[in-house]
């Protein structure tokens, strides 16, 4: 087997995508940009309508990263300066950036979408090709036509708990845990019409949530290794006490981390009774200086001390937990509810994540990795990483095969498995959970 076949049927095979923040394509449409309140940390956010709405999200990150000031770089994408101006302003910090993961996805996703490369000469070409793309369908045409994705799982940023897709052909849904394990959840407490006075009123909510939208998920979503450390303690008995004082605005760490605590292990429940897969967020913070950030390096540890009192939960541990992933390897060798997926790795880190796969496929059963999530925001940036996951799987396998380890048409066997095949094992279809005895029993609709 060459490489050229490799490649071939790594080009001609369709992801499932199992992790984006995409926003619904209808907002993308707007011609003036899409303003939104990210539903977990409150702040407010743009997608803007001109060429910068492909810098929104990890390529800003960068740019701030390279010196570009924080409150600059988003009041850049805010304004309605000229697209040129707009380069002037992020050229120096683009092209110091330019070769690592973020920015190289994007310059792939130019050069598919357009035959482009962004520099002072294109930027205004791109503008005009960016707003010429956004049509109705054309999240269809991007994610299926170019960059050859069956399906993506999103984890809505502007959407609480749970994004019903005007899509669901094209994209499932995560319901999302953060704010609800948080104690208090206006906008989830408002919907379900449940007036929450003590901790029992809350788990009320809690599970008027997992009855009005499990059977619409693909999984469950925590994210509060942005907010928290990763550990969680057991709490016997509802933290009646310490949810009052919550409420009233009292509440010391040491209360804040019971009712977390209790609330998500309550969520845990109920997602496996639901067979609903949860997703963990592990590892690397994105964005700069997040106060969370010290306590990634102990992710990897606390999430053992879960998956040992939860066996018949699935874990998806995302991002490879990035950069610990060495010992994330261990832990998803040593419990079989364990798998790992992707997501992120590509741009975030792609040497690493392309030696992982090599040390994945040789130390635990390969039907427990999952290879590709974009986890973006904007729809065109996908595509650039979707490339660069085709690229480095394929770069995995070549190297698996250059060291006798496998035979080539042992790697063409793996390759659909690891792009969707795995996938579709984990995370079944939504209608799956809804027709689960458990969801009929529970007499919810
Ligand atoms: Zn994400």
């Amino acid at each position: 087997v060459t490489s050229s076949v490799l490649r071939e049927l790594i080009g001609l095979t369709a992801w499932i995508d199992t992790h984006e923040h995409l926003v619904e394509e209808r907002h993308r449409l707007r011609p003036d940009g899409y303003t939104f309140v990210e539903t977990f940390s409150g702040r407010t956010s743009f997608l803007p309508s001109d060429w910068t709405a492909l810098l929104v999200g990890y390529p800003l990150d960068d740019l701030v990263c390279a010196g570009m000031p924080t409150a600059r770089a988003y009041e850049m994408c805010r304004t309605n300066l000229e697209p040129l101006a707009k380069w002037d302003a992020v050229e120096p910090y683009f092209e110091q950036a330019r070769r690592t993961g973020y920015l190289r996805a994007l310059d792939l996703a130019t050069e598919r979408l357009f035959g482009l490369r962004l520099s002072r000469d294109t930027c205004e070409e791109i503008d005009r090709r960016c707003r010429a793309l956004r049509s109705v369908g054309y999240y269809t045409l991007v994610l299926r036509g170019v960059a050859n994705i069956e399906r993506c799982h999103v984890h809505s940023l502007d959407v609480d708990p749970l994004c019903e897709s005007a899509q669901p052909d094209l994209l499932d849904a995560d319901l999302s845990l953060v704010p609800l394990v948080l104690g208090a959840s206006p906008i989830i407490e408002r919907m379900s019409g449940i007036e929450v006075v003590t901790i029992d009123d809350y788990l009320e909510v809690i599970d008027w949530t997992f009855g009005r939208f499990a059977s619409k998920a693909v999984a469950v979503k925590c994210l509060w290794a942005y907010l928290r450390p990763l550990d969680v303690d057991r709490v016997d008995s509802p933290p009646r006490r310490s949810f009052k004082r919550l409420r009233r605005g009292t509440a010391d760490t040491v209360d804040q981390r019971r009712v977390q605590d209790f609330l998500f292990l309550h969520c845990l429940d109920l997602a496996t009774e639901w067979h609903l897969p949860v997703k963990l967020h592990l590892g690397y913070l994105s964005g700069a200086r997040r106060a969370a950030f010290p306590y990634i390096s102990r992710h990897v540890d606390a999430v053992a001390r879960i998956l040992e009192a939860h066996p018949t939960t699935t874990f998806v541990l995302m991002h490879m937990a990035w950069p610990h992933q060495e010992q994330a390897l261990a832990v998803v060798k040593h419990y079989p509810n364990a798998v790992i997926d992707l997501c992120w790795s590509w741009i975030v880190a792609p040497l690493a994540a392309r030696d992982f796969v090599c040390r994945f496929i040789t130390t635990v059963p390969a039907g427990k990795l999952l290879c590709f999530g974009g986890d973006h925001v904007t729809v065109e940036n996908v595509v650039g990483h979707a490339e660069l996951a085709r690229r480095g799987l394929q770069k995995a396998l070549e190297d698996l095969i250059a060291c006798d380890w496998m035979s080539g048409n042992d790697a063409l066997e793996l390759a659909p498995l690891l792009m969707n095949g795995n996938a579709r094992k984990v995370f079944p279809p939504p209608t799956f959970a809804a027709s689960s005895s458990k969801a009929s029993r529970r007499g919810f609709s």
